[in-house]
């Protein structure tokens, strides 16, 4: 689907695309000019392809759009490109228990933008693939290190929308962590270098008793889709959760810390190591995160009955 700067893509049809041909000298290649979303459709028991949230993927998009000076589709044009992807990608969603469908809308500057400005004309494609788990581990705990020296967003820049150009920055980081054994970085703030933020493409929460806390995203963190419905969920299990400032000696504290996201769904952290010094959580099946594990899949996968409204036929 296209449309010209300033104009909306209320006049656009979806058809199937195939690969894509770009001007080298296109926005998306120039000026990173370029926003994704990530969502997951599940096969139920009974054949049915379902949904999560998938209103808010195109809320954040829009929000994103605006951050970045592009034109984005609405909300029902979202929803509806999703779905027509699901059910024309129906043979690739795998049987229950066996993953999801991995869905990836695209918005970008498709035109030509030799300066440094918006492009020209932009495209919104969707592309889909089957997933298992996001780590090649399964469901085991991950091993986290706290990156004190690279970041990866700073205030008031993209790091709250998804950008594409959030991403490789993260890279470096991420070699220098898998390199040493780790699975994966958890940022500080890039201001003060002080208060935990969120692992490359997940938030983390971290629980201490009966509290739970997950890092306010005031600006540099993105506002996962997963990390608010495990926040509601919590809340009805009768967890107290709060959005806070989180200092990174907080993780010291903690009983037991696990990252949300829709790849990765709800993942126990099994250690972070920080400025050498390792502390190690709770996993397992008794852990907190193993009970919003369960929650939130069977209620992904129509096991559970949906009370919040949140899952829907594609
Ligand atoms: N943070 C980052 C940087 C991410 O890329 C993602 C994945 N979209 C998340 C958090 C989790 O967001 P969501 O739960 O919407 O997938």
């Amino acid at each position: 689907m296209k449309c010209s700067k300033g104009e909306n893509f209320s006049q656009g049809n979806l058809h199937r695309c195939g690969n894509i041909e770009l001007s080298p000298a296109s926005g998306i290649l120039n000026n990173g000019q370029g926003l994704f979303e990530g969502l997951k459709a599940y096969r139920t028991d009974d054949g049915c392809l379902l949904l999560f949230r998938p209103e808010q993927n195109a809320l954040r998009m829009k929000i994103g759009a605006e951050r970045m000076c592009m034109p984005a589709p609405s909300v029902e044009q979202f929803v509806d490109a999703v779905k027509q992807t699901v059910i024309a990608n129906k043979r690739w969603v795998p049987p229950p228990g066996k993953g999801s469908l991995y869905v990836r809308p695209l918005l970008m500057g498709t035109g030509p933008s030799l300066g440094a400005a918006p492009a020209s004309e932009y495209t919104f494609l969707i592309y889909a693939s089957p997933v298992g788990s996001y780590y090649k581990e399964g469901m085991k705990p991950t091993h986290l290190v706290v990156e004190d020296k690279l970041h990866r967003a700073f205030p008031a820049g993209t790091g709250a929308v998804k950008s594409i150009t959030n991403y490789s920055p993260v890279f470096k980081a991420q070699n220098q962590a898998k390199t040493k054994g780790f699975s994966d970085i958890l940022f500080l703030d890039a201001v003060n270098g002080k208060y935990i933020e969120e692992v490359s493409s997940c938030n983390i929460f971290i629980v201490k008793e009966n509290v739970i806390s997950t890092p306010e995203t005031h600006g540099t963190i993105l506002n996962g889709v997963t990390r608010r419905s495990i926040i509601d969920i919590a809340r009805s299990f009768g967890y107290q959760v709060e959005e806070r400032v989180i200092p990174v000696e907080d993780l010291l504290e903690a009983d037991e810390v696990f990252c949300t996201g829709t790849a990765v769904v709800v993942n126990p952290v099994g250690s972070i190591t920080y400025k050498g010094k390792r502390v190690e959580y709770k996993t397992g099946a008794e852990a907190t995160s193993q009970k919003l594990y369960k929650t939130l899949t069977g209620i992904q996968t129509g096991v559970i009955e949906d009370k919040m409204g949140w899952v829907q036929p594609a």
